[in-house]
Order: C-alpha cells, then sequence, then structure tokens
C-alpha cells in the first residue's frame, strides 16, 4: 500500500471512532528514558528503540495514529537545556521513527502519521514579540513535520486560546488536516481569559478539522465540558483525558492532593508529577469514559499523560473495536482462585474471600 491510499483522518472519523495514544511524555520517563520535570524528548536520539517500541506497543493495543513524540520538543525547551542545535535532529529523528511505525501497521490498516506542535509556555497575552516567537517556533516545527510526511498536524495542550488559534493558522497553511485540542487549567478558563467553550467555537470557526481538550483533566472534570463541545460545534470532536482521579476541586492533575495519604518520607510538595500513581483510573474507569464519549458523537478518542498499551485497548475495545492486543485481554476464568475453570480444586476456590 502507499501513502496517497491511506484512508483521511476525515473519512476515518466519518465511519467510527478513531484512536490516538499520547502521554508518551509519562509513559518514556516511567520506562527510564526521561527526566521527570525537565520533561525534554530526548529518547529520539537518545534511545531510538525505546520510542520506537512505545509507538510500535500502542499500535499493537489499537492506535489508529502514531503521534511523533516531539511535544517539548520545541526551540525554547532546547535553550532551557542548553540543547538548542539539538532541535532539528530531535524532531526529524521523531517523526521519522513515527514514520516507520505507521507505515507498517499491525492492524488491517495503515496508521496516520501526526507531526505535533504544542504549548510553548512563554506565550504571553500581552507582549507581541512573544506570540511572534511562538509562531516561528511553530512554523519550523510544522516545517519539519510536513517534510517528513505527515499525513496530519496535532496541536495540543493548549491553555492559551490565542496560542491554539496561533497553532490552528500555521497548521493550515499546510493544508494538511488538523486536530486541535486544549488543556485549561484549574480555573476552567484559558488563561487569556476565553471560555472554554468560546475557544472550541473559535477553533471550529477557524478551519480546524478536529477540535476538543486533551490532557491536564482526567475523565470525571473532561467530561462535562466534552458534552457542550460536541453539542455546540459540527466538526468532530476530540477527547483525550489524563487517567488520574481529578475532582471538582482540583479539576487537573497539578494539584491533585494524595487523600490516602502518601507515608513516604521524601519530601515533594505536590504529587504532580511523580506522586500521582494512587489516583490512577483503573481500566473500567478509562473504558467508560470513552464508551460515554463516543456515545455522545465523540469520534476521535484517546489517552492522555498517564496512558499505557493497556489503556488505550481499553479505550478502542470500549468504543467497539478489536485490536491486535484484545488477544491478551483479561481472562479472569483462567486464574487460579478467581476463575471458574472446572480444573481450578474446590478448596482454593472457596479460599477467595480470605486471600
Ligand atoms: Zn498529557
Amino acid at each position: 500500500m502507499t501513502k496517497n491510499k491511506k484512508r483521511s483522518l476525515i473519512d476515518r472519523l466519518n465511519t467510527g471512532p478513531v484512536i490516538c495514544a499520547e502521554g508518551f511524555l509519562f509513559e518514556i520517563e516511567k520506562r527510564g528514558y526521561m527526566s521527570s520535570g525537565e520533561f525534554v524528548p530526548m529518547v529520539s536520539l537518545e534511545n531510538p528503540e525505546a520510542l520506537l517500541n512505545l509507538h510500535r506497543d500502542f499500535q499493537h493495543a489499537g492506535s489508529d495514529i502514531v503521534q511523533a513524540f516531539t511535544y517539548n520538543g520545541h526551540r525554547e525547551k532546547m535553550r532551557v537545556i542548553g540543547k538548542e542545535e539539538l532541535l532539528e535532529p530531535l524532531n526529524r529523528a521523531a517523526l521519522q521513527i513515527a514514520k516507520d511505525v505507521a507505515i507498517s501497521p499491525v492492524g488491517k490498516e495503515q496508521n496516520l502519521m501526526a507531526g505535533n506542535i504544542s504549548n510553548s509556555n512563554i506565550w504571553n497575552q500581552n507582549d507581541k514579540k512573544s506570540q511572534l516567537e511562538v509562531e516561528k517556533m511553530f512554523r519550523e516545527m510544522i516545517g519539519w513535520a510536513v517534510d517528513e510526511d505527515a499525513d496530519i498536524l496535532i496541536g495540543e495542550t493548549f491553555y492559551y486560546a490565542e496560542e491554539a488559534y496561533t497553532a490552528l493558522k500555521v497548521m493550515k497553511e499546510t493544508g494538511l488536516p488538523s486536530v486541535v485540542t486544549i488543556a485549561p487549567y484549574g480555573e476552567n478558563i484559558m488563561r487569556d481569559g476565553i471560555s472554554i467553550l468560546d475557544t472550541c467555537k473559535e477553533l471550529e470557526q477557524r478551519g480546524g478539522d478536529v477540535v476538543g481538550m486533551n490532557c491536564h483533566r482526567g475523565p470525571n472534570t473532561m467530561m462535562p465540558y466534552l458534552k457542550e463541545i460536541r453539542k455546540a460545534l459540527k466538526c468532530h470532536v476530540a477527547g483525550l483525558p489524563i487517567t488520574y482521579r481529578t475532582t471538582n476541586d482540583h479539576p487537573t492533575f497539578f494539584n491533585l492532593p494524595d487523600n490516602n495519604g502518601c507515608s513516604c518520607n521524601t519530601p515533594h510538595e505536590t504529587t504532580f508529577p511523580t506522586a500521582l500513581d494512587p489516583m490512577q483510573c483503573n481500566r473500567y474507569e478509562i473504558g467508560q469514559f470513552a464508551k460515554e464519549a463516543y456515545s455522545l458523537g465523540i469520534n476521535y478518542l484517546g489517552v492522555c499523560c498517564g496512558a499505557t498499551p493497556m489503556l488505550i485497548r481499553e479505550t478502542a475495545e470500549a468504543v467497539g473495536l478489536k485490536v491486535p492486543a484484545s488477544k491478551y485481554r483479561e481472562n479472569m476464568e483462567n486464574h487460579y482462585m478467581f476463575g471458574k475453570n472446572k480444573r481450578i480444586p474446590k478448596h482454593i476456590k472457596d479460599y477467595r474471600n480470605k486471600a
């Protein structure tokens, strides 16, 4: 199959769910190839096989999109760590790895390779100079993505509305399908004072092909906004929550308390980002989110920070898909104590409530 025979993103969305694995930052960190907090995706240069493996694991679990891991791989971040000269090599390596995975699917169909830009963290609503700088950063990254044959472009995790609009403008210059997802903080409004819903409406007006939310919020605090967005927009909508149990008091993972009482003696001011584990959603909660979102008409689904291949499989299966990893979904029938297999001895089964 050649590249131009790939079904387009919109064709796929028009006929059913499209799954996109995000959350590379957290998962690569957990796998031991990135420093938490600093969060620079040097993995594409330093341990390319680790990144390739994660993409393949997500693909096996049902991700239809292979998103190049260039999150935080922008000029400003590279300046922070004093490695600006590695900016282009890092981007190209990440894009090439994603491309390699996308064109050799384990499922029936070739995956879409996505170029990726995201929150720059220098956007300042009162400083035009910072805005031009961000636009330049977006444009160079999008240029490399187009150069490396991206099928679609994803702009994500924006918490300034105007920064999201700028990302969309730059992405649209290429003519490629665009996905833009926003990630408002705990005040439930964009940092430049525009409401979540109005930001999404404006993104649609400005030509976003897929508009929605990703990151920062778990299923509980993302779903109410997705419902509003789905009702108000005509275009396809995206929902990619983090996998933590955020609450109305703490709508994002940045200030999420560990109410079970963390017993460690290591001083950490916040549970974010290294001690969130006890607030992790289980697979059924993630599946429930996907099922509900899909029933509302939200067809672009995935998981952001906290994503594991298992949770991507759960997302895919929750919306009726069978994926390569479905072969290995849980089978408690044959568990040595909880199973119902007739070979399991009665004295073992009977002990289950005391185990
Ligand atoms: Zn995330």
